[in-house]
């Protein structure tokens, strides 16, 4: 049974993922034996969040409870710990549920990791421990002070600009206001109260962030902030109201902080390699990312949102990030910085993936003659002049594809063939 999908379990709430977080605390607790766990603003947080530390305490290990709080202000507390348990769904709809498992060093469980907690789980058959091992559980304060401090030291204060942050009522809702006021800012908050009834979908794309936008223009801020559910994603809003791209945001940073070397995905844009760096492309996933970067690399992220200071944490920090980027924009204005990058239009679609033949549909996609092919996460060719990724999805029944290209035309020439290729392949193997 696989339990654990790129970012951990994630299901819409019931009787079901209740009785899976406690066997999940009941798994972890016999392998580690001093877990701190935390939740995001759900409604179905505490219940599970309670669920959790009754398997941890009930199979004799240690557990502390941080209370509601992001992702990576968690990763950070987990390093007093042997792990981190964290009830999210990250930026999935309020109805839905999670757990993501971290170590100390923020990194997500490895599929090593992920599997021994899995075949446990699946198994069943793991005792409670002995009530004389049973030890008592207790609250962990401060996490959320702790990772403030952590971030001023790294980060300069006195940064006297105006933000709009937009946390969605997640998590982010506890600290990114504080934080960028502690730093001189003055903040206009959005949506900065925790609520599990999300005013907005939580996801942090341009089709969410409207209210963002147009505050970011009526008020002349120098920039807006969002974050998903758990905070460990940032994204932005320029000071002309523009939504910035994630590949931008990539780029950005990396040049930013002076990389040398990024760490990637296969799907970001090319304007990453023409920039200069030396680029580690990983599958899709940050978890890939922050895997990666234990080996070698700078800085890492994906476009989702997510973004990888090794100094900082192994864990996409979303608040660090929006500190980062805050202070970026204290020395020149966003919009011009941006609009210094190269930019190529990018085309982003899916189809459903049922009846669809893998080797056939690659040898349809070899048809369109690309100068090289690359196969870390799906089917990625390159040619001359752009890129596609036809890749199966790690969440839905469908076949995600992906092209750019550096003109309009042709990108929408490399979207058709891909789409063609697909589609094709469906109606042959019907
Ligand atoms: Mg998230």
């Amino acid at each position: 049974m696989q339990l654990f999908g790129t970012s951990g379990v994630r299901r819409i709430f019931d009787s079901d993922l209740l009785q899976l977080a406690l066997k999940i605390g009941l798994a972890v607790g016999k392998v580690y034996s001093n877990v701190v766990v935390g939740s995001d603003t759900r409604t179905s947080g505490q219940a599970m969040k309670h669920a959790v530390i009754s398997g941890l305490l009930a199979a004799g290990s240690r557990c502390q409870d941080a209370g509601v709080l992001p992702t990576p202000t968690l990763a950070l507390a987990g390093k007093d710990f042997n792990a981190a348990v964290m009830v999210t769904a990250s930026h999935n709809p309020p109805e839905y549920n999670g757990i993501k498992l971290l170590n100390p060093d923020g990194s997500a469980f490895a599929a090593s990791q992920q599997k021994q907690i899995e075949a446990m789980v699946s198994g069943d058959s793991f005792p409670a421990a002995p009530w004389t091992e049973i030890k008592s559980g207790g609250t962990y304060g401060g996490a959320v002070n702790r990772h403030i401090e952590h971030i001023r030291r790294q980060v300069p204060s006195g940064l006297r600009l105006k933000i709009a942050v937009d946390c969605g009522c997640g998590a982010a809702s506890v600290i990114t206001p504080y934080l960028l006021a502690g730093l001189g800012c003055e903040v206009i908050a959005l949506n900065c109260y925790p609520s599990g009834l999300f005013p907005h979908p939580v996801e942090p794309v341009e089709a969410n962030l409207g209210d963002l936008m147009a505050i970011v223009r009526s008020s002349g801020a120098d920039l807006g902030i969002a974050h998903d559910g758990d905070a460990d994603r940032m994204m932005a809003v320029d000071d002309k109201g523009r939504f910035v791209s994630g590949d931008k945001l990539l780029a950005l940073f990396a040049r930013e902080t002076g990389a040398k070397s990024v760490v990637t995905t296969i799907d970001a844009s090319m304007m990453i390699d023409e920039m200069g760096f030396d680029v580690i492309r990983t599958r899709v996933g940050d978890n890939y990312v922050s895997e990666a970067l234990k080996q070698s690399g700078d800085f890492g992220g994906e476009p989702s949102g997510s973004w990888i200071f090794p100094d900082n944490s192994l864990c996409p920090d979303g608040i660090y990030a929006a500190a980062r980027l805050v202070t970026i924009a204290s020395q020149q204005r966003l919009s011009s910085l941006l609009d210094t990058m190269p930019a190529y239009p990018l085309l982003r679609g899916s189809v459903s993936s049922k009846g669809i033949a893998r080797s056939q549909l690659d040898d349809r996609l070899m048809t369109l003659r690309p100068v090289s092919v690359s196969n870390v996460d799906g089917t990625r060719l390159a040619f001359e002049d752009g890129w596609l990724l036809v890749r199966a999805s790690g969440t839905e029944p469908k076949i995600r594809i992906t092209a750019e290209a550096r003109t309009e035309a042709r990108v929408r020439q490399i979207y058709n063939d891909g789409i063609r290729a697909v589609q094709n392949n469906v109606s042959e193997a019907r």
